[in-house]
């Protein structure tokens, strides 16, 4: 089943102590899409500006994501600025430049109305919102967020939560939204806030997602390269809607091979800049590291 995709569209600059890159292709929007295209045929909305590189549009059609919910404004695309310290979790932003973003209020083409599953990446709650609320009755909805919407939309944001079936969240955010140390207290209170599974990004600690009588603990892939862990969360994110969709139904097997699928995608993301690594990836390879984590995560008791 199609999955329609939602979030920001950018050109990042990324500094790592060993390594810089100017203007490459990111955003939430784009590596999600482009993780969940792995699985499943994409329906894109976003904005891009006039400058926006034709190479990139080229790359998103290669993984036949469709580009009818795709604006361009006179203008310039949206940009993002950020630097890593030796230890990657670690991240500052340098600069954002909404740029396009600050006018974009889209309107769903006719054709994308009716997309069951919905992927609504890093946005504001209101423009999440305001997507949703032109979707015709959708059968699975995945929002995630950041520290900047807890800290400056947290109403909307608490609204969101009541109109969602998932939310996929870091640990950091997902504590400072709750105000809960324990995560677990923070999976369960957020699941009181109205959606049904509750998934907590730990970065190279794994996942965990939460629902009202069902827990599941992924670890991470234990990566030796890691190059840049910009999008991580978005791939994640993706690929685990992705593989919901083309399964057409929700059940908790399902759910955490959903998990699993969002961590190879993510474990493979972080290997090269932007979106360099999912461009050369195979299915064959998702398939390999999947087992590979079946095996690394699986024991019996004798
Ligand atoms: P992640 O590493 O998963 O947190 O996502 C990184 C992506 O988020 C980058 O490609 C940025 O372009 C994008 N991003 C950064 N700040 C924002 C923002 N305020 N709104 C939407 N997307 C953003």
């Amino acid at each position: 089943m199609s999955l329609l995709i939602t979030g920001s569209i950018a050109l990042d600059s990324v500094k790592t102590p060993v390594e810089e890159h100017r203007e490459l292709l990111g955003g939430s929007a784009s590596y999600a899409a482009v993780a969940a295209s792995f699985f499943t045929p994409v329906n894109l909305v976003g904005i891009v500006g006039s400058d926006f590189p034709k190479p990139y549009l080229d790359l998103y059609r290669k993984h036949g994501i469709n580009l009818d919910g795709l604006q361009t404004a006179a203008g310039k695309t949206f940009r993002w600025h950020g630097e890593y310290e030796w230890d990657l979790n670690k991240r500052r932003t340098l600069s954002v430049a909404l740029n396009v973003f600050e006018t974009f209020h889209p309107t769903l083409p006719d054709g994308y109305r009716r997309t069951p599953y919905v992927f609504l990446a890093n946005i504001s709650p209101q423009l999440q919102m305001h997507v949703l609320a032109q979707m015709n009755a959708p059968r699975f909805i995945v929002a995630d967020t950041m520290d900047l919407w807890i800290e400056t939309q947290r109403e909307p944001l608490r609204e969101l939560m009541g109109k969602v079936h998932c939310i996929v969240l870091n640990d950091s955010e997902a504590r400072e939204l709750t105000k809960e140390t324990s995560l677990v207290k923070a999976g369960r209170k957020i699941l009181k806030w109205g959606p049904k599974y509750v998934v907590v990004k730990k970065g190279e600690h794994g996942c965990l997602l939460f629902a009202e009588n069902f827990f599941f603990s992924a670890p991470a892939y234990p990566l030796e390269d890691i190059h840049d862990p910009t999008g991580a969360g978005d791939c994640f994110a993706g690929a685990f809607t992705g593989y919901l969709a083309r399964e057409g139904m929700i059940d908790h097997d399902r759910l955490r091979k959903a998990v699993i699928y969002g961590s190879v995608l993510a474990s493979f993301n972080v290997e090269a800049f932007s979106l360099g690594r999912l461009q050369t990836l195979t299915p064959q390879d998702i398939d390999e590291r999947y087992q590979i984590f079946k095996l690394m995560s699986h024991f019996e008791f004798g």
